[in-house]
């Protein structure tokens, strides 16, 4: 059921006072060391807000995606980085939509209770990149199980996850009709085939726990392959407008944390007698952003709440993600020029948040791919690829 606007607000108080135990400071020491967020992933799954879009009779809230996004948008405007979580949310789709009732069962629970994390979601391939459709990674079937061999990458919390969300090639591409067909998705138990597995972490600007993965004869049951055969490029980009819808919170909630420190120091900083924010050089920046992240905002609402109530949401999504990615990324030059020479200084948060705002104008999706989604599916311009 629809949450209310108070009920929303509720839950943005609540994770507004969590997110006051995981203070700048920690983030900031995470940042340094390149650490996982362990303690704070843990905390965010034992209250349950990582399983909020897992339906109530599985173990979690049963909220839709207005709610997930509220929390992923709080969590990164206190200064945090929902990034460390946000897979369990972004593949909660797949499983949603095309698994069986009896994956539901086994997985859902264990997942909702935090006994299971679902935190790698593997679809890039270095040879593939933007192309999916390209990949190369094989699951070829031998009786009851598949068997996987190939690479991933960019693969993220891999080191920290129980279970993968697979896309591998089932059916060779020259075998098939449409280049759309004979990619399969599949649940992959990390630990279990932990010996045909190799993890290589990928030193990156941001602190993401990124990774190569390498699959030597991994194994998986057949009865962990999501839906049909074949068909899993379609479940993967039924859950990217789910992705899409939560990747511009994330933004969203980015933009707002530069927005808030920008005019604090602007009304703070004191140069040439005056504080810099009384300069209209320094303020229009910042209010220019901020305007931007209110229409992004707009945008955000307006897809959660198609997608909520099971409407077409294609455009809208990918329209709110472009708007708030490249809103946050305003903002946040506009705060590190307001900042001077301070903003790269660690101690003041600026530079780590600068990096991570950067990472959504590329990822889960470039941007340029977005723009490619509207001028062809939207605005009827011919297909460029
Ligand atoms: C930190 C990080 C974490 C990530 N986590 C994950 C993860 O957990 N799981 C996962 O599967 N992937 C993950 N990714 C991968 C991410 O989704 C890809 O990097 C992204 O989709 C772009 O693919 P690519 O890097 O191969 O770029 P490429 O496809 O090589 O593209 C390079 C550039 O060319 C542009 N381009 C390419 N083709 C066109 C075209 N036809 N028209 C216009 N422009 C074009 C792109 O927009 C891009 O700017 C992550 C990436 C990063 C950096």
């Amino acid at each position: 059921m629809k949450s209310t606007v108070e009920e929303v607000e509720l839950i943005r108080k609540s994770v507004r006072a969590f997110c006051e135990r995981f203070p700048e400071e920690y983030w900031r020491k995470i940042d340094k060391n390149h650490e996982y967020p362990e303690e704070f992933i843990q905390a965010l799954t034992d209250e349950g807000w990582l399983s909020v879009l897992i339906p109530e009779e599985y173990g979690g809230a049963g909220l839709g995606l207005a709610e997930a996004g509220a929390i992923l948008e709080e969590i990164n405007r206190s200064g945090g980085n929902a990034g460390a979580g946000h897979a369990q949310m972004y593949t909660m789709g797949a499983l949603l939509n095309h698994g069986s009732e009896e994956q539901k069962q086994r997985f859902l629970p264990k997942i909702a209770s935090g006994e299971l994390r679902l935190q790698a979601f593997g679809v890039t391939e270095p040879t593939a990149g933007s192309d999916t459709t390209n990949i190369i990674t094989t699951a070829v079937r031998q009786g009851d199980k598949y068997i996987v061999n190939g690479q991933k990458i960019w693969t993220s919390r891999a080191e920290h996850s129980d279970l993968m969300l697979l896309l591998a090639r089932t059916t060779p591409k020259d075998q098939v009709k449409k280049k759309t067909d004979g990619l399969s998705l599949f649940l992959l138990d990390m630990k279990d085939q932990k010996d045909n597995i190799t993890i290589v972490p990928i030193e990156t600007m941001v602190n993401h726990a990124t990774t190569e993965v390498f699959f030597n004869n991994v194994e998986i049951p057949v009865e962990n392959l999501i839906g049909e055969e074949g068909k899993g490029f379609k479940y993967v980009l039924s859950g990217m407008n789910a992705e899409r819808v939560l990747v511009a919170s994330e933004s969203i909630g980015d933009g707002y944390y530069f927005v808030d420190h920008a005019v604090q120091y602007a009304n703070e900083r004191v140069v040439f007698d005056r504080p810099i924010g009384q300069n209209q050089g320094v303020q229009f920046p910042i209010a220019a952003a901020y305007m931007d992240i209110e229409a992004a905002k707009l945008m955000r609402d307006r897809a959660a709440e198609l997608f909520d109530s099971g409407q077409k949401v294609g455009a809208e999504a990918n329209i709110a993600k472009y708007l708030a990615s490249t809103a946050a990324w305003k903002a946040a030059n506009a705060t590190m020029d307001t900042y001077g020479g301070y903003g790269f200084a660690t101690e003041y948060h600026v530079e780590r948040k600068f990096k991570e705002a950067r990472l959504f104008m590329i990822a889960p999706i470039s941007n340029n791919l977005v723009l490619s989604f509207v001028a062809q599916h939207v605005l009827g311009l011919p297909r460029s690829f």
